[in-house]
């Protein structure tokens, strides 16, 4: 990770590229940030920088260390993460043990809450933590000497979730570190942090980002349009990583939902259309609109693929989903449908009431579905 992959904060990054060029850099440093926001991206872009072998007033991105922290390898970084007894990790259950996975889920995602972590682990039933075994482990290692660089850099990700019994330890261990040590905490609640804890630590505060940092951000990802990104950063709060999801993590699902949608408006069954109604009625605003979107996208591409199947930029699922449409409706059809889901993306841009909207919607499928049926 290098300071230019993170959008704006330039006087965040210069503080920290001025404390380590005049060696000034705090040995336990506290990146206090929101969820979403960039603590620990600074913190891995900071260590990156230290690690730099050809730093200007970024790290280069090409030295033998930089290309060790792409990868979250670097011999002299360590990590400390949440993490809870699994069936195959039951004993001395620590961050060592769970390394890779945290490691391609960061390098994914630089912006993970900890909720996706314990996802992505399948720690959502247990309660994660930051074991006395952690610590343990954590104290033999500092007493090794750096094997490349002159700093020894521990990252340690949510201190809250450190076990009650494990912040004392924690808190000699940061009292009197071996000289060529360094702890970057990366907190997004120090309100948690024992005060023992806070008082050795010199915070750092990280800002959220501002509406145009995320749209700089967010614009690099293509195919979706500018009112998208709008509608994602005014609902996420700066939270890149919530915003993030609202624009991209629904496919799989809403080609599942846009089956059965349309599964009950070809039956024409009433309840199956009102449970749909109500699902609908659920979603965010946003996520009503992405699922809208996505439906229109797919009627579309059934219309370009019926002239041209090479023009078609969709996955195996939804090609196979729209053949089959292919059989019951023809042409015009789907010049309707598209119509009538762009009309009613509109209309509930304009806040139409969403209820009578899907109901409306729902209704006029049906009735093309009960045309090509007779
Ligand atoms: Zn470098």
């Amino acid at each position: 990770m290098r300071f230019s992959k993170i959008p704006g904060l330039e006087d965040e990054k210069k503080i920290l590229v001025n404390s380590y060029n005049s060696n000034t850099i705090h040995h336990a440093m506290l990146f206090i940030g929101n969820k979403g926001s960039a603590n620990l991206s600074l913190a891995l872009a900071f260590s990156t920088y230290i690690n730099c072998q050809n730093k200007t007033d970024d790290s280069c991105g090409q030295c033998s260390s930089c290309s060790k922290m792409d990868k979250l390898i670097h011999p002299d970084v360590n990590f400390v993460f949440p993490v809870a007894p699994t069936t195959k990790i039951n004993k001395e259950v620590i961050s060592d043990k769970f390394i890779e996975s945290w490691r391609s889920s960061v390098i994914e995602s630089p912006y993970l809450s900890v909720e996706d972590w314990f996802e992505i682990y399948g720690f959502e039933n247990k309660q994660p933590n930051i074991s006395k075994d952690e610590v343990r482990n954590l104290i033999k290692k500092l007493s090794l000497k750096p094997f490349e660089s002159n700093f020894k850099i521990n990252i340690i990700w949510l201190p809250e979730y450190l076990h009650l019994s494990t912040s004392n330890a924690m808190l000699k261990i940061l009292e009197e570190p071996p000289g060529d040590t360094l702890f970057f905490i990366v907190t997004n609640n120090d309100q948690k942090l024992i005060s023992t804890i806070k008082s050795r630590v010199q915070s750092f505060k990280v800002k959220r980002f501002s509406d145009e940092d995320m749209k700089n951000y967010l614009a690099s990802h293509k195919d979706i349009s500018e009112a998208d990104v709008d509608q994602a950063i005014y609902l996420s709060d700066g939270d890149i990583n919530k915003a993030e999801k609202y624009l991209f993590v629904s496919n799989k699902d809403d080609l599942d939902q846009l089956k059965i949608w349309m599964r009950s408006c070809y039956s024409q069954n009433f309840q199956d259309i009102n449970e749909q109604v109500e699902w609908f009625n659920t979603l965010s605003k946003i996520k009503k609109r992405t699922f809208l979107a996505y439906s229109l996208k797919l009627m579309r591409e059934a219309l370009v693929s019926s002239i041209d199947e090479s023009l078609s930029r969709i996955s195996d699922d939804e090609m196979s989903f729209i053949s089959k449409f292919r059989n019951t409706l023809n042409q015009k059809d789907f010049e309707d449908i598209i119509i009538l889901l762009d009309e009613n993306i509109r209309y509930l841009d304009r806040n139409a009431n969403p209820k009578i909207l899907f109901l409306d919607l729902s209704i006029k499928v049906s009735n093309l579905f009960k045309k090509v049926k007779s």
